[in-house]
């Protein structure tokens, strides 16, 4: 597996080079909405430290970010009480990844509502975006 490369745009998003609609931050930690979202809320949670995926991520790390993918989860299920919810994570190109900053997907499920396909390049209302940024971000308790 290649090394990993800090020349990603979740790398940009953490610097503060490039926008994003966060959603949470701490030390170690930073969620915000995916751009080209499979359902209504999908979220990104990603740890600050740098790592492709889940296969070359320090355990320290990992046993962090899950629980943070979890923090941020529930602030989701408070604030758009989906019927169910989707935690997944892409290791390597052939697997779906498309971005090579670790990083877990959060995505609603909402019974009636068929998922949108993975990264299928189109981007959601930025508007939109911003205003369930605010609302999952006023459900963290
Ligand atoms: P993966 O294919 O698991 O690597 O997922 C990468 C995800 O990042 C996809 O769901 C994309 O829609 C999303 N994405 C790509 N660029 C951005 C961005 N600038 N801000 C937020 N999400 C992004």
């Amino acid at each position: 597996m290649p090394a990993y490369d800090a020349d990603n745009i979740f790398a940009k998003i953490i610097a503060g080079d490039i926008p994003s609609h966060k959603v949470y931050e701490d030390e170690d930690t930073l969620a915000f909405m995916d751009v080209m979202p499979q359902s209504r809320g999908h979220t990104l949670v990603i740890p600050k430290s740098g790592s492709r995926n889940l296969i070359d991520a320090d355990p320290e790390v990992l046993s962090d970010l899950i629980q943070k993918v979890q923090i941020v989860a529930h602030a989701v299920n408070r604030a758009l009480s989906p019927d169910g919810m989707v935690v997944k994570q892409f290791n390597e190109t052939p697997a779906g990844q498309t971005v090579f900053h670790l990083h877990f997907h959060i995505i609603p499920v909402f019974e009636g509502q068929p998922m949108g396909r993975h990264a299928d390049g189109e981007m959601a209302d930025q508007d939109e975006l911003a205003a369930l940024a605010e609302e999952i971000r006023a459900a963290f308790e």
